[in-house]
């Protein structure tokens, strides 16, 4: 499907949503956002299905994503990458890490930590000189050290923050046996060659914590657009927990179009008649993303 041309470097961006509902407004919109970002440099754009929290997974859930996306005319590249296809590997990775002594296992208990008031919810490294491995259950964190982490966001500029003091010792892998979030994003998007990540604001603060883990593995990370969180007109994000509505599927061209605006690109009213084929071409020849510079989060009319 992509066009490849000399000049541009060989753009690979993905959407990366959690099975845990049907696509609400605010999620469309970020897949819409990297979408356009990607298909703009005539790159690829991939899927990928966060199925790793398996008691938040929803049955079904992926498909319904998968659908509704097509009905937007967002299609993607290649095969939909599943996290939970790639346990062997990340346990790979943790097991270099072990050898490295740069995680340990921690039993420490939500009751014990939330006995040890901190305002900052950093973990206070009661276990962090455990060498043997524990008989009951224990989750694995990551022995972070004071560096300051930054990057350069594509909108938000200049981002940096401190690990240590900022995501002290981060788990890595759950109590559960769950591979944490955090660990899995940096290798997947190492497995899949992703150049940019196109995500909402809400993620800006992981991104510090997932750049060191790049550099403990040696990966070459992607560079970074946080694009601005659509809220409701309270201020509140939009989410599956207070409950945004799945989008509606009746009339996906009406919706694009409020996207469109929401994402600040002026679609010409006329584009109010045509398909959503001719509206996401446009879309593509017009895409402006520093349209969002600076912006955190965008309201929503209800
Ligand atoms: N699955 C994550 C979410 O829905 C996205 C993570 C990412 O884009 O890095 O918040
Ligand atoms: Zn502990």
């Amino acid at each position: 499907m992509s066009a490849h041309n000399d000049s541009l470097p060989d753009y690979k961006g993905r959407f990366a949503p959690s099975p845990t509902g049907p696509l609400h407004l605010g999620s469309l919109y970020t897949a819409l956002a990297s979408f356009l970002q990607a298909r703009s440099k005539q790159g690829q754009w991939f899927i990928r299905i966060d199925d790793l929290d398996t008691p938040r997974n929803i049955k079904g859930a992926d498909s319904d994503i998968l659908k509704t996306l097509e009905t937007f005319g967002l299609c993607w590249d290649g095969e939909v990458f599943y996290q939970s296809q790639q346990l062997e590997t990340y346990q790979a990775f943790i097991e270099q890490l072990t050898q490295e002594e740069k995680v340990y296992p921690c039993t420490c208990s939500r009751k014990t930590l939330a006995a040890f008031h901190s305002e900052s919810n950093i973990y206070p490294q009661f276990c962090r000189d455990k060498t043997a491995i524990p008989a009951k259950p224990y989750a694995l964190r990551l022995k972070t050290v004071s560096v300051n982490i930054g990057f350069e966001d594509f909108l938000q500029g200049r981002i940096c923050h401190n690990i240590a003091e900022k995501d002290g010792d981060f788990i890595i892998k759950r109590k559960e046996g769950i591979i944490a979030y955090q660990f899995a994003v940096v290798i997947d998007d190492h497995l899949q060659q992703i150049t940019e990540v196109v995500r909402g604001f809400d993620l800006l603060d992981c991104t510090p914590p997932q750049l060191y883990l790049h550099q403990l593995l040696n990966l070459k990370p992607p560079t970074y657009l946080h694009v601005p969180i659509i809220t409701h007109q309270n201020g509140q994000k939009l989410s599956k927990q207070n409950l945004a509505q799945a989008v509606d599927c009746q009339n996906p061209a009406k919706t694009l179009f409020y996207l469109l605006t929401l994402l600040k690109q002026q679609p010409p009213l006329d584009l109010q008649q045509v398909s959503i084929d001719e509206l996401l071409n446009w879309a593509i020849q017009n895409w402006q993303p520093l349209a969002l510079k600076n912006t955190h989060a965008l309201a929503a009319i209800e």
